[in-house]
């Protein structure tokens, strides 16, 4: 009998357990294997697989692991990309899926250059057509308008996965092992060529990955340390911060804050968006949240029309007035 062929879902850098983000999109190729036969992996790299974690990878499906064991808190993704082209080289998987996370971004964009096969970004839906053999990998184009992608002639197939709430029970057989794959991280830092990727993270703590709440700033702020009071608004909501464009382009914000189409897309359960006017190529990568609210002193603004909730008036009175009551709680 054949092996069974594998599909891939790309954890990256995992501490005791993992988050929504990797576990809804376990969920979501756990059905997609269960449904054509795959064997669901999981490919991370960790100090140890702890027994919380052990469990969960079981619950969401997983069969296979891929670890890569670290002593160090870190293991850098040069590091990453030399352990997981020779795997993927030898074990053929057929899909690696990545969350919409920086690492799943960067690992899976130098990934499909390496390996020469394609990249579809941002999916919202997954389907796999048996008969062909092809992943059909479906993305927003703009606000009204979606594609459908397949990679017919390269292998494996790749694609990140915006993260969505899946709430899924499967059911396991409490008896089977997970089957684990361990490699050690090298002590020494990578010296191939990957060693002169830069990658700039905008500060963890407002990062908007895995936050249920996003908190936007638009242009309509004015200034950069009217923006700067949107940090304190998010600490004390634990939110994260993201920017549109003109807020990115006055320099409000950070380019790695852009959310739109030429940005990241976010999928939080609440996004509250301070000053923004809502222009199409914003709103694209907002339109997965599951709950917008709106301050904008314009009712009549674009985002409005999209919005649950709508507060008219300065956007810098309400931010200070949220940050007092809030503080205050
Ligand atoms: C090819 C292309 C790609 C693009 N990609 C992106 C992208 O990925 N992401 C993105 O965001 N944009 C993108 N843009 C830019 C986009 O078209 C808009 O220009 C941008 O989103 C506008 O940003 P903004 O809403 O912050 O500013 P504005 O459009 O200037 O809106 C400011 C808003 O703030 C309100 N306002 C002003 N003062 C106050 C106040 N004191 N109190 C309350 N409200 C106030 C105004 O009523 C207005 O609605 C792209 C454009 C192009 C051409």
């Amino acid at each position: 009998m054949s092996k069974r062929a594998e599909c891939w879902v790309y954890g990256g850098i995992i501490g005791s357990t993992i988050h929504d983000c990797e576990k809804n999109l376990l969920y979501k190729a756990a059905s997609l294997c269960e449904e054509n036969g795959f064997k669901l992996c999981f490919f991370l790299c960790t100090k140890n697989i702890s027994e919380e974690l052990y469990d969960v990878l079981k619950q969401c499906g997983v069969k296979k692991v891929y670890f890569i064991k670290s002593g160090h808190a870190r293991v850098s993704y040069n590091t990453q990309l030399e352990i997981i082209i020779p795997i993927i080289q030898k074990e053929q998987p057929e899909i690696i899926l990545f969350p919409c996370t920086d690492s799943g971004r960067f690992i899976s964009a130098y990934l499909s250059v390496k390996l020469q096969t394609g990249l579809t970004a941002d999916c919202i839906q997954l389907e796999y057509d048996s008969g062909e053999g092809q992943l059909l990998q479906t993305r927003r184009v703009n606000m009204s308008e979606m594609v459908q992608v397949v990679t017919p002639n390269r292998r494996p197939q790749l694609a990140t996965v915006l993260f969505q709430k899946v709430y899924e029970s499967l059911l396991i057989d409490p008896s089977e092992r997970l089957e684990i794959v361990e490699k050690e991280a090298p002590l020494e830092e990578s010296s191939t060529p990957y060693s002169d990727l830069q990658v700039q993270c905008i500060s963890k703590k407002y990062s908007f990955i895995n936050k249920d709440i996003v908190l936007v700033g638009g242009a309509g702020l004015g200034s950069k340390s009217n923006f700067l009071q949107l940090y304190k608004l998010a600490d004390l909501l634990s939110a994260g911060v993201g920017a549109t464009r003109r807020a990115v382009d006055l320099g409000f914000a950070e380019k790695e804050q852009l959310i739109g189409m030429s940005g990241k897309i976010i999928s939080s359960q609440i996004c509250i968006e301070f000053g923004v006017s809502g222009a199409s190529q914003h709103l694209i990568g907002i339109e997965s949240c599951q709950n917008l609210y709106v301050v904008n002193k314009d009712e009549d603004a674009p985002i409005c029309s999209c919005a649950q909730g709508i507060i008219v008036n300065d956007v810098n009175e309400v931010i200070q007035t949220l940050i007092h009551e809030l503080s205050t709680i």
